[in-house]
C-alpha cells in the first residue's frame, strides 16, 4: 500500500462525524478542525480519564432526557484526582457544556456522550506530572451497545480485571480498556457475545465493560467495590430500583465463578449496555435458558425512567430542549 493510499484510508476512517459540534479545551468547534498532534501523550501511554453518558430521545415528548450527568461527572473527578489530572470545570459547567454540544447538535435520536481528560502534551516519557493537559466532550448517536432482548451468551475470560494495586479499576482510565479489548474479542472470537473478567484471585468481577448482578432465591447478588469493579452509575441505579420497585435484597459480597453456573438469573449493566440479561455461561444455561422474569421486570422499569416516562424518577434526567 502506498503512503498515499495509507493515509487515506485512515483519514476515512477518522472522518465519520465530521460536522459534529464538539468542546474542546474552553471552545466549542466541528469534530473535523479539532486537530490533535501524533506524539499526543496520552494516544501513547493510556494516560487519560473519562466518562461515557447517554442522552435518550423521547419522540412522544420531543425531548431528548440527558441520563446521571452530574454522578457521571463526580466520577470522572475522583477518576482524574486517583491520576493526578485536574478536571478544569466543575461539575455543574460540566453539565451545562454537555447540554450546549447537545443542543447545538440538535440531536433527535438516542445519543452516547463521550468526555474525555487526557494528558496532551506531545512529549516523549511516561508520566502523570509536568505535562498539558486537555479536556474534550463528544456526542454520537447511539444504538444499543450489545443486544439486550434475547439475552447474551458470555464466557468467563482467560483476562484477569485489572488489580487495584496496578491500575485502579475504580477509576476509568483509557490504558486500562486494554484488557476490557483483551476480554472483549477473545470472547467474541470465541463465538460469544461478551466476556465475564474474574479478579486476579478468582472472583466474579464484571463484564468488559459493564457491571454484573446475579439473582439466587429471590435475592440479587452483585460483585462489592472492593472486587476491582468500576463503580458503575447504572449498577447504583439498579441496586434503588431493586429495593424500591422489586422490592427484593440486593447483597454486595464475592461471587464464586461457579455461582454463575447455578443462579437463577443473571444480567449485565452499564451505560452502554444498559440492562441486559445473560442467557448462557461457558455453554451452561443459566436457569431455563430464557431471559429471566426479574430481570425483565428491571429492564422495563430502567427503559421507562431514562426515557422520561415515570414521574418518580424524574430526577434521573436533564432534559435537554
Ligand atoms: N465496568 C466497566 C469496565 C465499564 O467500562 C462500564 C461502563 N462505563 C461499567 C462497568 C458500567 O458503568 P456505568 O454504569 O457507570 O456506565
Amino acid at each position: 500500500m502506498s503512503v498515499e493510499t495509507k493515509s487515506k484510508a485512515a483519514s476515512g476512517k477518522r472522518a465519520v462525524h465530521p460536522n459534529t459540534w464538539v468542546y474542546f479545551d474552553g471552545e466549542f468547534g466541528r469534530y473535523h478542525d479539532i486537530k490533535l498532534g501524533l506524539m499526543t501523550h496520552a494516544l501513547h501511554y493510556g494516560t487519560g480519564v473519562f466518562e461515557g453518558i447517554r442522552a435518550y430521545w423521547n419522540p412522544k415528548q420531543e425531548q431528548l432526557h440527558l441520563l446521571q450527568a452530574p454522578a457521571h461527572y463526580d466520577r470522572l473527578r475522583r477518576s482524574a484526582n486517583i491520576m493526578r489530572l485536574t478536571l478544569p470545570h466543575s461539575t455543574e459547567e460540566l453539565v451545562n457544556l454537555t447540554v450546549e454540544v447537545l443542543r447545538r447538535n440538535q440531536f433527535k435520536s438516542d445519543v452516547y456522550i463521550r468526555p474525555l481528560l487526557f494528558t496532551a502534551g506531545e512529549e516523549i516519557g511516561v508520566r502523570l506530572h509536568n505535562i498539558a493537559q486537555s479536556f474534550l466532550i463528544y456526542a454520537i448517536p447511539f444504538g444499543n451497545y450489545v443486544e439486550i432482548e434475547g439475552g447474551l451468551r458470555c464466557m468467563v475470560s482467560t483476562w484477569r480485571r485489572v488489580p487495584d494495586q496496578s491500575l485502579p479499576a475504580r477509576a476509568k482510565v483509557t490504558g486500562a480498556y486494554a484488557q476490557s479489548a483483551l476480554a472483549k474479542s477473545e470472547a467474541n472470537e470465541a463465538g460469544y457475545d461478551e466476556a465475564i473478567v474474574l479478579t486476579v484471585d478468582g472472583h466474579v468481577s464484571e463484564g468488559s465493560a459493564e457491571n454484573l448482578f446475579m439473582i439466587k432465591d429471590g435475592a440479587f447478588v452483585t460483585p462489592p467495590v472492593t472486587d476491582d469493579i468500576l463503580e458503575g452509575v447504572t449498577r447504583t441505579l439498579l441496586i434503588g430500583l431493586i429495593k424500591d420497585e422489586l422490592g427484593l435484597p440486593v447483597i454486595e459480597r464475592s461471587i464464586d465463578r461457579t455461582e454463575l453456573y447455578a443462579c437463577d438469573e443473571l444480567l449485565l449493566c452499564g451505560t452502554g449496555a444498559q440492562v441486559a440479561p445473560v442467557i448462557e455461561v461457558d455453554r451452561r444455561l443459566v436457569g431455563n435458558g430464557k431471559v429471566g422474569e426479574f430481570t425483565q421486570e428491571l429492564q422495563n422499569i430502567y427503559f421507562g425512567a431514562v426515557r422520561g416516562e415515570s414521574a418518580k424518577h424524574k430526577g434521573w434526567t436533564i432534559p435537554v430542549y
